[in-house]
């Protein structure tokens, strides 16, 4: 079957804590979070359970970690699959699979089950680079599986995305993924945020304007920003210095980008 990566209660947990500048979207997480806690009473109340959530942005803008951290501040199970997984030449393994996935989550709900690399599994027909009959079994497969849900049953679907696009239009109507939650790259406020979550657990001297790292660094995503940070640290390691300074910090933003431009030349 799939690779389903299971993280379970109780382990090291991620929380909001842990990411920023999102917070655009933080009423409609906390309602998945608050429906996670106790979807029996949320559905008393005569809400709607969250069918499909997806997640649109580029890669490294915390798609994942949104997902993780909605199941870790409810105290959920966290189900984790790659949309490339269910790509197979042979007809009807996808579709196994995909049964085989929901089969487990069920099991343990209340739970997320996130699929990352959506557009791998729901590619729109044309778009496809496996056989059609498959890719359109792999998704029917899918919707029925969602559709299928008593709405006791506590399995939240989040699927990520870079490409919303490609997707097939089956998966985005109305009572499918029909909630979107874009994480854009992170504006000024949000790097300046994104830096200090990466900074915390890390010995800083005193002072640094994070503001003006931000400025330096427009453009980047969550990913790039917690590199920085990381680079930074060696950096500081290699000069045999205690603390990180500002000039590490930029210092590391160089090295970076010496490093891009490395590889773009090595690259061809
Ligand atoms: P991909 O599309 O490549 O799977 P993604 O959008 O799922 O990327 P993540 O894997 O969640 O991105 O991000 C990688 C790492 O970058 C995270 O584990 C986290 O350390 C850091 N990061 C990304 N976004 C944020 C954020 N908003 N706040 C704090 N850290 C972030």
């Amino acid at each position: 079957g799939a690779h389903l990566e299971l993280i379970g209660k109780g382990k090291a947990r991620t929380t909001f804590n842990d990411i920023a500048g999102i917070d655009q979207v933080k009423g409609e997480i906390q309602e998945v979070v608050e429906f996670l806690r106790n979807p029996r009473r949320f559905l008393n109340l005569g809400a709607r359970s969250p069918a499909g959530i997806l997640l649109v942005g580029p890669p490294g803008t915390g798609k994942t970690l949104l997902a993780k951290a909605i199941a870790g501040e409810a105290n959920v199970p966290f189900f984790s699959a790659a949309g490339t997984e269910f790509m197979e030449v042979f007809v009807g393994v996808g579709a196994a699979r995909v049964r085989d996935m929901f089969q487990k989550a069920r099991k343990r709900a209340p739970c997320i089950l996130f699929i990352d690399e959506f557009d791998g599994i729901g590619q729109q027909r044309s778009y496809s680079a496996m056989g059609n009959d498959e890719s359109v079994q792999t998704i029917n497969q899918l919707l029925t599986e969602m559709d299928g849900f008593d709405d006791n049953t506590g399995v939240v679907v989040m699927a990520a995305t870079n490409r919303p696009a490609a997707l097939d239009s089956a998966l985005t109507r109305p009572g499918r993924f029909d909630r979107v939650i874009h994480l854009p790259l992170p504006n000024l406020e949000g790097r300046v945020e994104i830096l200090q979550v990466h900074a915390r657990g890390k010995k800083l001297a005193e002072g640094i304007d994070f503001k003006r790292v931000a400025r330096a660094t427009a453009g980047s995503t969550g990913a790039e920003l917690m590199n920085v940070m990381n680079t930074a640290g060696m950096v500081a390691v290699r000069r045999g210095a205690k603390v990180i300074t500002e000039d590490d910090i930029f210092q590391a933003l160089e090295n970076i980008q010496q490093e891009k431009l490395g590889a773009a030349g090595s690259g061809g």
